[in-house]
Formats: structure tokens, C-alpha cells, sequence
């Protein structure tokens, strides 16, 4: 077979051999399926389809060589919601390797996977069985990049009426998250026979992407999960136009440079949110404002670009549900975000699912 990129022999008689370069793009016919090849940064090569639908498989859940893993114990927080307002307990217990992360409410089993995401505004929810659980996306960004693979998330909250129930926002960072699952720590996962699980993980062979008006989402293949995140708010100055590029997922980034990362709002949409029953619990102890004139009302800030850093915490989160059986859901790649929000996430996830 030709090589992919650099130089291809192309045999034009039987007694000679023509040798011509490929430009940078370069768009080839295989099997009726047209690529282009695209070089990224490190110089390597790989195909793009340009056919939105094509059915080839391009994204594999390959062995990660590590063990599915769990909590070493038990992790309990109580504290108020961002949306509803209302108090709530959250019980973290270990898992069975195979099980993956879930949530209990009343003993109504609600899986962390994209089939059960019902699109709200401003938080991810979860929805089975007329059993609702919201603002679920720093606990399981937590979970995600603390590697804790398998998890049963029980959930209460005494005054919920509508079979909806919202996990606490606490700071509106992961950081409280973290640190209980630091302090209680990890162990090897076995499944209900007794047997360790292999941690598979998606590995995606080709560049897809996502988009609604001006905010896409791409994954290009990578050795590494590599996040690279993008926001731009021109009316408040002070946010402006930020980026944030991580490997989320190597040692200790995300407990220090993600983790501790605050929620943050605009001041003059605050009314018109609480107006249509959102951000009731929201206070200046749980997110970071910002005005379009005054700049930040709450200073300081955890970091410089400490919202741009919060997005790829959230998406760590959404795309967290991915994930099947105990795997990862992260895909091996680098995905880069600009201006997206929880309902992108969750059109990226469908993405990915309609790959593998
Ligand atoms: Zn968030």
C-alpha cells in the first residue's frame, strides 16, 4: 500500500517507476471513500473523512493496561444546590469492577451514561423513569479524573417533591470532591465473581467534530488525552477572550490546576436566570460573578483564567459519560472546545457514541 504522507511510487509503465511528492493536503480515492490526510503538529499522518456520516469505525475501546478501580471507602457531603435551592445528601460508595458510576435516588437506579442526559440549561441532568438527578457534571468530573471508575452515588434530598433531586454545588468547583476521594483513596475494583477488570479506554482513530452556530468542539487523534478549551465574552471585559490547554489526566494536573476552579456567571443575567427558576441556591460563596461594568464582585480569583479552567472541568464531566462498564469515557485525544456549553458536550458525546 502507498504511504500515507511524503512520498508515494506511483507505477506508470512496467519498466518505470515515477516518484511524486504529496502536498500537505492531499486528497487520495480508496475503496470509493475519499480522505484527506491532515499532518498535526507532532508530524504525524491520518486520515479525515469528509463524509459526515461515514460508517467506518473510527473510534475503538482499546486496553489501557490498568485495572478498573473504585473508592477504598465511603464519602458523604451534605450541602445546598445550585438550581433548585434545596439541600441534598450525597453518599459515594465503592463498586463491583464492570458496574461503572450511577446514581441512586430512592433505590431508582440512574446510569452516568449520555443515553439517559435530558438537555436543561446551565447543568447536565440525568433523567430514567420520570426520576431526575441535575447539576451531576463536577462529581463525576471528579470521578473521571480521579480514575474512579466504578461508583454508586446515592442521592437524597428531604424536601424534593417532583422526583427530582440535585447534587450540592458546595464551592462550585470539584475541589471538595477531590479532596474526599485523596482522603479515602483508591483500590483495585473486583466484579462480582471475584475478578479484576482490564480499564479500556476509547481511542479515536480519525478527527470528528461538533458545532451549534459559533461553538464547535473537535477530537483529533493523540497519544494523550489533551483538552484545550476556549472562551470569549467581549461585553465583560474582564473574562474577555481566554484559553486553557491541559493533559488532564497526568499526574496531579487535574487535582491542582482544574479541580479548584469556581461556576462563574455574568451579574446583569442573574435576574433573568432566577426569573426562570434557575440558580436559586447560587450565592457569591458558591460561584464567581461578574460584572460587565465592575469587573469581578467576588476577587480574587483561584486563577487568572479560572472560567476558561472550569469549562474543561465541566466538559471532563459531560464527555465522563462516555463511559460504559467500568471503562474510561475521555477519549484518547486531543479535544479542543471554544464557547460550548453543557448541550454541546452532551451533541460531542452522541457523536462519539455514533463512532464506536
Ligand atoms: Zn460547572
Amino acid at each position: 500500500m502507498a504511504p500515507l504522507f511524503g512520498w508515494s511510487k506511483t507505477r506508470k509503465s512496467k519498466s518505470r517507476q515515477n516518484v511524486r511528492p504529496f502536498a500537505f493536503l492531499h486528497s487520495i480515492s480508496q475503496k470509493r471513500r475519499r480522505f484527506v490526510l491532515l499532518l498535526d503538529s507532532g508530524g504525524h499522518s491520518f486520515p479525515f473523512s469528509d463524509r459526515p456520516h461515514d460508517c467506518r469505525r473510527r473510534l475503538q475501546r482499546l486496553q489501557t493496561g490498568r485495572l478498573q478501580q473504585t473508592l477504598a471507602g465511603y464519602i458523604e457531603r451534605i450541602g445546598k444546590s445550585l438550581h433548585s435551592g434545596k439541600v441534598s445528601t450525597v453518599k459515594l460508595w465503592p463498586e463491583f469492577a464492570g458496574e461503572g458510576k450511577y446514581f441512586d435516588f430512592r433505590s431508582n437506579l440512574v446510569p452516568a451514561s449520555i443515553d439517559f442526559v435530558e438537555e436543561t440549561p446551565l447543568c447536565t441532568t440525568l433523567r430514567k423513569d420520570g426520576y431526575r438527578v441535575r447539576t451531576v457534571e463536577h462529581l463525576l468530573s471528579a470521578l473521571e479524573a480521579m480514575g474512579v471508575d466504578n461508583c454508586r452515588v446515592e442521592i437524597e434530598s428531604p424536601d424534593c417533591e417532583d422526583g427530582a433531586v440535585e447534587v450540592p454545588i458546595l464551592d462550585g468547583s470539584a475541589r471538595e470532591w477531590v479532596e474526599a476521594i485523596e482522603q479515602v483513596g483508591l483500590k483495585v475494583a473486583v466484579d462480582r465473581d471475584g475478578n479484576n477488570r482490564e480499564k479500556m479506554a476509547p481511542f479515536l482513530d480519525e478527527p470528528v467534530h461538533v458545532w451549534r452556530n459559533d461553538s464547535f468542539i473537535a477530537a483529533f487523534p493523540s497519544p494523550k488525552v489533551h483538552i484545550t478549551y476556549g472562551i470569549n465574552f467581549p461585553q465583560v471585559p474582564a473574562i474577555g477572550c481566554q484559553w486553557f490547554s491541559s493533559t488532564p489526566l497526568d499526574d496531579f494536573f487535574y487535582a491542582k490546576q482544574i479541580a479548584s476552579s469556581r461556576t462563574f456567571c455574568i451579574y446583569e443575567e442573574v435576574e433573568r436566570m432566577r426569573q426562570v427558576g434557575l440558580i436559586r441556591g447560587g450565592s457569591m460563596e458558591n460561584a464567581i460573578v461578574c460584572s460587565a461594568s465592575k469587573g469581578w464582585l467576588n476577587p480574587p480569583l483561584r486563577f487568572h483564567d479560572e472560567p476558561c479552567r472550569h469549562k474543561v472541568l465541566d466538559l471532563i464531566g459531560d464527555v465522563s459519560l462516555f463511559a460504559q462498564c467500568g471503562s474510561q469515557g475521555l477519549p484518547v485525544a486531543h479535544v479542543v472546545a471554544y464557547k460550548g456549553g453543557h448541550a454541546l458536550h452532551a451533541d460531542f458525546v452522541r457523536r462519539l457514541s455514533g463512532l464506536s
